[in-house]
């Protein structure tokens, strides 16, 4: 099996301005009323409701990321068939306890496989979680409970056993011959 890079995210590199249309108003009085409405209504509803991927800024679309970590274990690859499993060996980098990455700014001159994450990969890739803010967006799924930005709270990806915090151990001190020891079933829960 070979090892696979690990995920992680990217500042966006566009704004398109793909968002949903106001309704255009009928005329008179009530018309301009109803646009008002539907303009409140707009404005009221979280940016991840409102936006692509593509769209989003640059602070938008780090709230994004959950905190779970789960895209930072090791992954590994059947050579033969393409399959991909997962293990809870975590990348070096990751603060287990915070299942934040410890080096942010520097992780890919320090950590050559960290994959950006850009809204094209987000797309692409199939492995990753289902549970991932970007993921759910993506497929329309808007954020669960348990998601800081819509809780308010960043303990709560971990009470809700969504984080990898309670499982995940380095890979630091770990041959990668022996990574197969550490294959995990998914874990996959939206
Ligand atoms: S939400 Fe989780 S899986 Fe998605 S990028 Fe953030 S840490 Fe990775
Ligand atoms: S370098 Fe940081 S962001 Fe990249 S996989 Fe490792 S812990 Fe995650």
């Amino acid at each position: 099996m070979a090892k696979m890079g690990q995920d992680r995210r990217n500042r966006p590199s566009t704004k398109d301005a793909n968002l949903a249309p106001l309704a255009q108003p009928a005329r008179g009085g009530r018309g301009r009323a109803a646009r008002a409405k539907t303009e409140d209504r707009a404005e009221s509803k979280p940016f991840w409701e409102t936006k692509t991927l593509e769209a989003m800024t640059a602070a938008e679309w780090e709230a994004l990321c959950d905190g779970c970590g789960r895209c930072c274990l090791n992954k590994l690859e059947d050579e033969d068939t393409g399959e991909i499993v997962l293990t809870r060996l975590a990348c070096a980098l990751l603060d287990i306890g915070k299942c934040r990455c410890s080096d942010y700014p520097n992780r890919f001159a320090k950590m050559p496989d960290c994959i950006n994450l850009t809204p094209e990969k987000v797309r692409s890739l199939a492995w990753l979680p289902a549970t991932c803010g970007y993921r759910r967006v993506k497929e329309g799924r808007g954020l669960a409970w348990w998601h800081p930005l819509v809780s308010g709270d960043a303990e709560t990806v971990h009470q809700a056993g969504i984080s990898v915090r309670s499982f995940a151990r380095s890979e630091t001190g770990v041959r990668e011959a022996n990574f197969v020891r550490y294959i995990i079933s998914d874990f996959d829960a939206d």
